[in-house]
Formats: structure tokens, sequence, C-alpha cells
């Protein structure tokens, strides 16, 4: 596996490319995104970058955990070829003044509680897309609404490559990985897990019930291109989890 910082050092690619654009601390659910891209393509390619774009002034962006080094095996251990790592002067050098708006969806639920998040999101991925013009993209379901924006996106631009959803990665006790499970203390932990249960019943106000012990920002069905979720964001001490459940609708 290579690893490269730079759009020049980005080697020439033969054959179908798959992108996984991520943020690292890699756990199994960026493995089930490289496992799919694996599948599908000659090239894998994932990037590894923590966008200060998507994060507000009041989020996570500088205790986001980083540990490359372990990233590097895990990717290479996974099959991808090509593991892209910018510094932030490479993605927006001096002067970086381009934004994407994709509209009323980056507006509703995590918009609500993160407005310019998915302004952020968006702008990466065309970025990343632009950088390595991928025939293929791969997104985990459990960021459900990202995945439609960058369907939007796409869509909209007719940028001509397709976007794969990766089912969610569950832990045993039914919490969706994230990499934002390590802020967690073990009680923490425990108390998250209403946040998987309440979602298993399916039904907003069960859910909401189910929730009554923690903060919640929304608790809501939604509608993604023709997909029901019930989608959800809750905050257990200092940490924000978001997740969502399938009512309707293919993953695709
Ligand atoms: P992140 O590094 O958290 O930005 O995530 C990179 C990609 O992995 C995004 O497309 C996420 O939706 C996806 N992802 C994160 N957690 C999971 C999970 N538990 N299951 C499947 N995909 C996931």
């Amino acid at each position: 596996m290579k690893v490269v910082r730079t759009i020049d050092e980005l080697p020439r690619m033969d054959g179908s490319v798959g992108l996984v654009p991520t943020m690292g601390a890699f756990h199994a659910g960026h493995l089930a995104l490289f496992a799919a891209a694996r599948e599908e393509n000659d090239v894998v390619v994932a990037s590894l970058f923590v966008n200060p774009a998507q994060f507000a002034a009041n989020e996570d962006l500088d205790r986001y955990p980083r540990d490359e080094a372990r990233d590097v095996d895990l990717a290479e251990e996974a099959g991808v070829d090509v593991l892209f790592a910018p510094s932030t002067g490479e993605i927006y050098p001096d002067g970086y003044s381009t934004w994407i708006d994709v509209g009323d969806l980056g507006q509703r639920l995590e918009g609500e509680f993160r407005p310019d998040h998915f302004r952020g999101v968006a702008t990466v991925c065309l970025k990343l897309f632009n950088i390595v013009r991928p025939d293929r993209a791969y997104f985990g379901q459990k960021d459900a609404q990202q995945a439609a924006v960058v369907k939007q996106l796409v869509r909209d631009l007719a940028l001509g490559l397709e976007i794969r959803v990766v089912p969610t990665v569950r832990d045993e006790d039914g919490l969706a990985l994230s990499s934002r499970n390590a802020y967690l203390s073990p009680e923490e932990r425990e108390a998250a897990l209403a946040l998987p249960r309440a979602l298993a019943t399916k039904d907003p106000a069960q859910a909401r019930e189910l929730l009554r012990d923690l903060q919640v920002d929304y608790m809501e069905e939604a509608n993604f291109n023709g997909q029901r979720v019930l989608a959800a964001a809750v905050r257990v001490g200092k940490t924000r989890l978001i997740d969502n459940v399938i009512l309707e609708g293919e993953t695709k």
C-alpha cells in the first residue's frame, strides 16, 4: 500500500477505482467499506482526512481520535492500495473559497444541530472525487443523511460516479461502531445502549420514551431518496452519537 500526502504524488490508476472517504481511527465499519470497495474495483483508494470544514468551532475537531500508524496497518491488511492522507493545506490551500450547498437536505435533522456540517461534507467529497476520479465511492448507512447528501451532490452536478451505501456495523451489544465511541466511559457506554434499543422499536414515540434519560437532539422518521429511516442523535455526557434503522427501502 502506498501512503500519499499530496495530490501530485497520487499514482496513475488503471482499471476501475473505488474510493472510501474516512476521517481515520478505523474500526470494523471502515473495514466493511474497504471490503466492499475491494470486491468491486481494480484499485482501492482510502482517504484519511479529518475535515475541519465539517466541524463547528465548539465541536471535537481537536480531540477527534487520530492514530495514523494503526490506520496504515489496518488499511493495508484490508487490501487498500492507496491511502491518501493529505494535510489540511493540501485540501484547503491559502485563499480557498468555494463551497457546496446542497440545499434543504443539508439543513434538516443533523443540519439543524450542525448548521454548516453538510456544506463541509459535500465540499470535501467533491474535492476528493475530483482528485481521485473514482468510478465508485463507498459510504456507511450509519450516516444515512450524509449518504443522501452525497447522492444529491452526485446527481445534481452529474459527477458520473456510483455511490454505494454499506450496512451499519454494530458491536455485539448493538451500539453502532463509531470513532467517537472511544470518548465514552464504561458507564456512558452502558447508557448509550439505549440508542440502538430505542431505534429497534422502529417507533418514534416508543423510542423517545426509551431515551428519556439521555439528551435527544432528534428522533425522527426521515425519507432519504425513497428510503424511510428512523434517525436519531443523542448526547451521552459530552459525546454526541448518531444512528438510524431502516424502516422501508433498500440500502443501495
Ligand atoms: P468516518 O471516518 O467516521 O467519517 O466514517 C467514514 C465512513 O465510514 C462513512 O461513510 C461512515 O458512514 C462509515 N461508517 C462509520 N461507522 C460505520 C459503521 N458502524 N458501519 C458502517 N459504516 C460506517
